[in-house]
């Protein structure tokens, strides 16, 4: 019985999505779901994007937290469109999280929409919200078992940014590892080393997602 429930609304989920990506469609707008922990560097990656792309192209985003706006600050001062969803305790966006929001960008004028989730490695990793793209960060300092416990998340992204590379010397981490699981789940995987401290292989993976357009 519970399994139906759940289906059920995946389902629902789904049908809001396919009107999300039609509205995006129409707009001529490149749309990315970024994933990742709390504290990964989501919004931080964002910023060094934004500012790598700015000259070129014309950017928005959506800023998913339980509460609270200071990610939306941070991007707004970047002089970006920019709104801030609060979830109100729910763990992860869904399609009508963002389908309640649409109005409030400019979204004809935008080239890429970046909607930066909830920081969480399991359940944005199962909700479409309209989106060309999942892609993922995870900070080094997570750790190297975080392919093989949450694999989901690692199967549906089309990138994993590496963040915090700097750290390395510092940490246990088995980059290797985190690169080989990866990739056995995903063998489609786009992975950058980045950090987004020191400003690293931004220029890689800035180009790249650009390029996606
Ligand atoms: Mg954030
Ligand atoms: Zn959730």
């Amino acid at each position: 019985m519970k399994v139906k429930v759940v289906t059920r609304i995946l389902e629902a989920n789904d049908r809001i999505a396919e009107d999300n990506r039609r509205k995006f469609r129409e707009a001529g707008v490149y749309v990315v779901n970024l994933m990742g922990a709390p504290g990964a560097g989501k919004t931080t990656l964002l910023e060094r994007t934004i500012r790598a792309l700015k000259p070129q192209i014309r950017i928005g985003v959506i800023e998913g937290d339980i509460v609270g706006s200071d990610d939306a600050e941070r991007i707004g001062a970047l002089d970006v469109p920019v709104v801030q969803i609060n979830t109100g305790g729910a763990c992860h966006l869904d399609a009508n999280m963002i389908n309640e929001v649409l109005d409030e960008l400019p979204l004809k004028e935008l080239d890429l929409l970046i909607i930066e989730n909830v920081g969480n490695l399991v359940c944005p990793a199962e909700f479409k919200v309209g989106e060309d793209r999942k892609m993922m960060v995870l900070s080094i300092a997570e750790g190297h078992d975080k392919p093989l416990k949450y694999p989901l998340m690692f199967r549906e992204s089309s990138a994993l940014v590496l963040n915090k590379m700097d750290l390395l010397p510092y940490m246990n981490t088995d980059i290797n590892k985190v690169r080989n699981d990866s990739l056995a789940l995903n063998p489609q995987l786009k992975i950058f080393e980045v950090s987004c401290s020191t400003g690293t292989g931004i220029d890689a993976w800035a180009q790249w997602l650009n390029g996606l357009r």
